[in-house]
């Protein structure tokens, strides 16, 4: 380190990086320790299959950064970031060529729902309306009281409800399976009590703010926080895997972009017992199987739609979702996987050479799986794009067992950090009542001084940086130091 440290965050995904630049803000000098050789986490972009496609190694696509707070914050345009819009945000394909398609209003999308134009409406319609008052508290820590009650429990409510019955409100195949693909983002069994709030949020976004793409990739993100940072004063060390805690220098605050597992190893001993065992019972979800491929030419999706969407969701039916994921969770590889595919080509043409693609996708897979997933994708894909296959030019896979070698936070591959629970992303990895001694919020540890900022953390998965933004105010407020203003970098 070339100077001494106010603050050292270790890990420099998109929380990481949050959390460093909030503290520098409020005028800290700040450290980030990052093992891999680049920065960025779950933010980064590769040429992974030949030279000239650049593809998003595991981030691609962005309605969490469009309407998160924290980047609210950042000067993105200013650090040269684009977010580009597909013209569908995400499409839903179904046999026979049809498809459920979300794109532009809730007026324009009810309009291609038939028979269950009315019951969108009627579920998103006030959703959309009072989104800056309901997304503010979703991507929040849980408070005793939130500013907007009414609005949020609109949400809550059907928020609440296992995304299976949250879709039965619909009659149509379409609308059925439009909830259930948002919905199953969350990579828990449809049945779960919650899902139904990953379906909404994500729906909303889409309407509210768009489902983009980063304009080269999403490591440009990456780069605009890093920039910001380095502007501040901030440092980024790579190639720095931090092992113990006891290895790093004395600092007022250590934010670590982690996940419970790691912070068992990080701190060993020095964790009250009855505290090391609540870590030990945070639960992860199941794993992903990536691919990414280049392709000769567009992906000839028989729903016209899709071939205009940022974002296809690939399973077919309510049911058939419904049953991928309840395998999964079960510890099977479903035969028919509900696949998660991004065509980045569709709003940012330069991601290949002229007339090609890259193509990004990836299916749930039981945790810690080593297997290749990728012929069962391609056979979903080719079901609703015939054709597909022939344009593969070359593919790159990685398993959920070489994403955890990848990045150390994705514990068997669950891309999330920890699973989607009720109680996990409300309450964070130990709730504070449950150890002693009690800590007020979901960042703080039992160590004094020592936060955990990473997607375990409330609100969870996403590139939203909301994790990093509020270990480092829970860090700041125990230095009695005031939050910082916005953009001063
Ligand atoms: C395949 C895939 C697809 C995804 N798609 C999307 C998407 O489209 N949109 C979206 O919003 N989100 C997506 N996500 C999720 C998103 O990338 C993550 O939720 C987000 O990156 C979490 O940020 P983080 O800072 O908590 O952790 P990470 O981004 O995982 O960063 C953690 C960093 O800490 C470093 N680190 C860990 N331990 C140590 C240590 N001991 N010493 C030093 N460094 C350490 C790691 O090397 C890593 O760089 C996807 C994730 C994957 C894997």
């Amino acid at each position: 380190m070339t100077g001494p440290a106010d603050a050292i965050v270790v890990g420099s995904g998109p929380n990481g990086l949050a959390a460093a630049l909030t503290l520098a803000r409020a005028g800290l000098a700040v450290t980030v320790l990052e093992g891999a050789a680049t920065p960025g986490g779950g933010c980064r972009t590769e040429e992974l299959t030949r030279p000239g496609f650049r593809h998003d190694v595991c981030s691609a696509v962005h309605p969490l950064a469009a309407s998160s707070p924290f980047f609210a914050g950042v000067d993105l345009a200013g650090h040269g970031v684009t977010l580009r819009q597909p013209p569908v945000a995400f499409a839903h394909p179904l046999d026979g060529g049809r498809a459920a398609v979300v794109a532009g209003s809730v007026a324009d999308t009810a309009a291609g729902l038939g028979a269950d134009a009315a019951a969108y409406r009627r579920l998103l319609g006030p959703l959309v309306r009072d989104i800056g008052a309901i997304l503010p508290a979703v991507l929040a820590p849980l408070r005793d009281l939130p500013p907007h009650p009414l609005a949020l429990a609109r949400f809550g409510l059907p928020g609440l409800l296992p995304a299976s019955v949250l879709a039965r409100g619909f009659r149509t195949e379409e609308g059925q399976a439009l909830i259930a693909g948002a919905a199953a983002h969350s990579m828990l069994p449809l049945s779960a009590p919650g899902t139904g709030a990953f379906g909404l949020v994500l729906t909303m976004t889409a309407h509210a703010v768009g489902w983009p793409v980063v304009q080269g990739g999403s490591a440009r993100l990456t780069d605009a926080l890093v920039a910001g940072l380095t502007a501040l004063g901030g440092q980024v060390q790579t190639g720095h895997w931090v092992r113990s805690l006891d290895s790093l220098p004395p600092a007022r605050a250590v934010l670590l972009d982690v996940t419970p597992r790691q912070f068992l190893g990080l701190a060993g001993e020095r964790l009250p017992p009855r505290y090391q065992a609540r870590l030990r019972r945070f639960r992860y979800g199941p794993g992903v199987c990536k691919v990414d491929w280049a392709l000769s030419g567009p992906v000839p999706w028989a729903a016209a739609a899709c071939r205009e969407a940022g974002t296809v969701h690939v399973g077919g039916t309510l049911a058939e979702v419904a049953r991928s994921e309840a395998e999964v969770n079960a510890g099977r590889l479903p035969e028919r996987p509900f696949c998660l595919v991004a065509q980045p080509g569709v709003a940012d043409p330069g991601r290949a050479p002229a007339g090609q693609h890259t193509l990004w996708g990836y299916c749930h897979v039981p945790s810690g799986s080593a297997a290749d997933a990728s012929a069962l994708i391609e056979a979903q894909i080719e079901r609703f794009a015939p054709g597909f296959r022939d344009l593969i030019l070359a593919r790159a896979v990685r398993t959920a067992a070489a994403l955890e070698r990848y990045d150390p936070n994705y514990v068997g591959g669950d891309i999330n950090s920890g699973a989607g629970t009720l109680r996990q992303t409300l309450l964070g990895p130990v709730p504070p009542w449950s150890a002693w001694p009690p800590r007020a919020g979901p960042y703080r540890t039992a160590l004094p001084g020592v936060y955990l900022c990473s997607a375990s953390t409330p609100p969870g998965g996403g590139v939203h940086g909301m994790c990093g933004a509020g270990a480092a105010a829970a860090a700041l407020a125990d230095l009695h130091l005031p939050a910082p203003g916005q953009r001063t970098e």
